[in-house]
């Protein structure tokens, strides 16, 4: 027979699940943390008092405390010190690179960003980063702890046309962005992990967008391609080694277009950014890319013109087709359309349902919801920030 965890694994445990719940939800009342956490009062006071110590959490009379009428002190106010705990969240993205100091609770306190010229490679875009983070830091008020930094990487397996240049997000990243966190003047002890940018922003979402509360979900990702951040039964799946699957290459078209993965009719040569422009007018060699690009050909479907319009519809059906597909793969509860698709999903929803309905089980559409990301473009770098946060949440006293 095992034994039962230690009074010290459950005290350690409590202040994770304290900090954790804070971390998400944002300040709320010891009475309420009483309530949510299942503890009881004296509990919540000690471990409210071991985190205040620690720098992690502040308390405060609430603002609004009620004199007139009721009984009783009003209940403490527990925060996260978004202001004193802060994490670095990187991405490297097809287009554009960002840097993010993210402030314990999630709170964006500073962000650099520049575009990322087509076939910048991968040891460039670590370089930018890594002066990005310099100036971030020097200009960082002084008390602020610096526990660690996320790195989102977007498009795994682009590298082969040349656009990212950059190997696959997980393992590959880890050691360049280490360097140049350290060349940027961060302490190397600090933990560093990156994941695929359709993960992260899955986690991001899941934690504190559109999918708090839905533990199945997949998030989609357009830049490029289409890659996935899958989240069932509430926990990542972020495929081996960390490198997730790519729903891109889905073959939804037998006979379709020739791929840049060497197979033909992938999904993202139906959907991506490239299909829509060559149907709307945008593409070939016009020089506009990426978000814009896809903004430019939704612009003028809005504006009536005849050929963006069924692009767009065009398009809009086999997104409805992998989703259906995907639908009926993972029952999630939630789709998330992100980036490009954000922008697709808002102008063609309606042929996305009509396919979707056809093809998707019944048992698996009733409980469905369509939806865009509610940290808007900053769920990648919210999510990279979560992936940073993690050690210190699992167990917030652990002095390295
Ligand atoms: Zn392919």
């Amino acid at each position: 027979m095992r034994a039962g965890p230690s009074q010290e694994e459950i005290r350690r445990q409590n202040l994770g699940a304290l900090l954790r719940f804070v971390h998400r939800h944002g300040a709320m009342s010891r009475a309420e943390l009483t309530a949510k956490l299942g503890l009881n009062r004296s509990t919540i006071g000690a471990l409210t008092a071991e985190l205040t110590a620690a720098g992690l959490v502040a308390e405060a009379a609430p603002r609004e405390a009620g004199r007139a009428g009721r009984a009783g002190r009003p209940s403490l106010v527990v925060s996260p010190r978004s202001d004193a705990v802060c994490a670095y969240a990187l991405a490297i993205e097809v287009d554009r690179i960002r840097v993010a100091r993210v402030g314990l609770g999630g709170v964006v306190a500073d962000r650099r960003e520049a575009a990322r010229e087509p076939g910048q490679s991968g040891e460039e875009a670590v370089k930018q980063v890594s002066s990005f983070v310099a100036e971030m830091h020097a200009a960082a008020p002084a008390q602020v702890r610096y526990i660690g930094s996320g790195g989102a990487v977007g498009g795994r397996a682009r590298a082969a046309d040349g656009s990212i240049g950059l190997g696959p997000p997980a393992g590959w990243a880890d050691e360049p962005l280490r360097a140049a966190l350290l060349a940027a003047g961060l302490p190397g002890e600090a933990p560093v992990t990156t994941g695929a940018a359709a993960d992260l922003a899955a986690l991001a979402e899941h934690t504190r967008g559109a999918a708090a509360g839905y533990d199945n979900v997949i998030y989609l990702y357009g830049d490029a391609g289409i890659s996935a951040g899958i989240i069932a039964g509430g926990r990542r799946v972020p495929g081996y080694l960390g490198i997730p699957g790519e729903v891109g290459h889905m073959v939804v078209h037998p006979g379709g277009r020739p791929c840049r993965c060497g197979s033909q009719g992938c999904w993202e040569t139906e959907v991506g950014e490239q299909a829509l422009l060559r149907g709307g007018g945008g593409g070939g060699g016009g020089g506009v890319t990426g978000q814009a690009a896809v903004r430019a050909v939704v612009d003028s479907a809005a504006q009536g013109d005849t050929s963006a319009r069924t692009a767009l519809r065009r398009v809009g059906d086999w997104l409805g087709f992998g989703v259906g597909n995907l639908v009926n793969i993972f029952n999630p509860e939630m789709v998330i359309f992100g980036e490009t698709l954000r922008d697709i999903y808002l102008a063609a929803a309606a042929p996305v349902r009509s396919r979707l309905n056809s093809i998707g089980l019944a048992a698996s559409r009733g409980h469905l919801r369509l939806r865009t990301p509610a940290l808007g473009d900053d769920a990648v770098l919210i999510g990279a920030a979560e992936l940073a946060f993690e050690e210190l949440l699992a167990d917030p006293l652990d002095q390295r």
